[in-house]
């Protein structure tokens, strides 16, 4: 490898040996249109198919390709971060292995990036091919993202994105664990804007975000971005003893000024299960921010890489 490269393109994968070639494919074809160099950056996030050797094949006779190793499964966002620490390019762009991000997208996103903006997002106007749960719980979440995060992030926009050099570099200073990395990328600022596009269905294979993985992603962008679930507590807590306070009126009342009797068994149960469930929500609550405290203060480096190839520096094994 020569000189550096211009545009670095970070691919993360986790056993996409069935779509892993035609994303190649694609990639090389649309990155040669821009006449300017490239590297081609895949991060094998502990994949048991055979995607990383078909990439290190690749790595061997075409000099833009580069292989990460994971020696486990990391997730998805971890994948990518590594991919940005080891980006060289003006600009990085990430994008799925799946090529449910069009490819062809990125030249128009090059082109806004040479009008001077940092960052250039993709935003889904339409997703085919998902299911219909999945589609609406991801509107959900943005929006409750939207309005819960003190930042500014962008509804319905994935990780597909192109970010400037300075971006890239400012984002490898921040060092949580718990990585919700769009989010971060809003948090950064500088110049931002978004281009839209219609999310195509995954070409083979399946998702690799099981609701499961899902809720962990909307759990770690909900909590790195606002504390507002926290708060939830109080809140609750004052509406809820206001009306027991009111209620409390009542019963006095009923006591002192009337024959009548209360039964009340029935409705007191009702109480103990609504505030005993509400007890164990916010104590839940409070446990996903602990366990995320807990994660930071360990200090673990955020990945382990096993081996690279067609990188410069074969010393680059653990950064950060
Ligand atoms: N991915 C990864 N590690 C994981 C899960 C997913 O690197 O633990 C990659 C996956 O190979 C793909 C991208 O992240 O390139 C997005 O995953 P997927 O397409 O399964 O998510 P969806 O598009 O269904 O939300
Ligand atoms: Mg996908």
């Amino acid at each position: 490898m020569t000189a550096k490269a211009t545009y670095s393109i970070i691919i993360p994968m986790y056993n996409e040996e069935a779509v892993i070639q035609e994303t190649y494919r694609r990639l090389k074809h649309v990155m040669s249109r821009t006449g300017e160099s490239y590297e081609l950056i895949f991060i094998n996030d502990g994949s048991r198919d055979r995607c990383a050797q078909i990439i290190k094949e690749y790595s061997f006779w075409d000099e833009t390709v580069k292989l990460i190793d994971f020696s486990r499964n990391f997730g998805h966002q971890i994948a990518i971060t590594a991919g940005m620490d080891y980006a060289e390019g003006d600009a990085v762009v990430i994008i799925d292995a799946d090529l449910q991000d069009p490819p062809e997208l990125i030249l128009s996103m090059i082109e806004k990036w040479r009008e001077g903006y940092e960052v250039v997002c993709a935003k889904r106007v339409k997703r085919s091919g998902e299911t219909r749960f999945k589609k609406w719980t991801a509107a959900a979440f943005y929006r409750v993202l939207r309005a819960s995060a003190e930042i500014d992030i962008p509804l319905d926009t994935g990780d597909f994105r192109l970010m400037d050099r300075r971006v890239c570099d400012e984002l490898k200073r921040l060092p949580e664990n718990n990585r919700f990395v769009r989010g971060l990328v809003s948090w950064v600022g500088f110049r931002q804007t978004a281009i839209e596009y219609e999310r195509d269905e995954r070409l083979a294979g399946e998702t690799k975000y099981p609701l499961k993985r899902m809720i962990k992603l909307s759990l770690d962008g909900l909590t790195s971005f606002s504390y507002k679930p926290l708060k939830l507590a109080g809140y609750a807590g004052m509406l809820l003893s206001g009306a027991g306070f009111l209620y409390l009126l009542y019963v006095l009342y009923m006591a002192l000024f009337t024959t009548s009797t209360h039964q009340g068994w029935p409705s007191l149960i009702a109480i103990m299960l609504i505030f005993n469930g509400f007890i164990l929500l916010m104590l839940g609550i409070l446990g996903e921010y602990v366990g995320r405290i807990y994660d930071e203060t360990k200090g673990r480096p955020l990945y382990i890489v096993r081996e690279c190839h067609g990188m410069k520096r074969k010393d680059m094994l653990v950064k950060r």
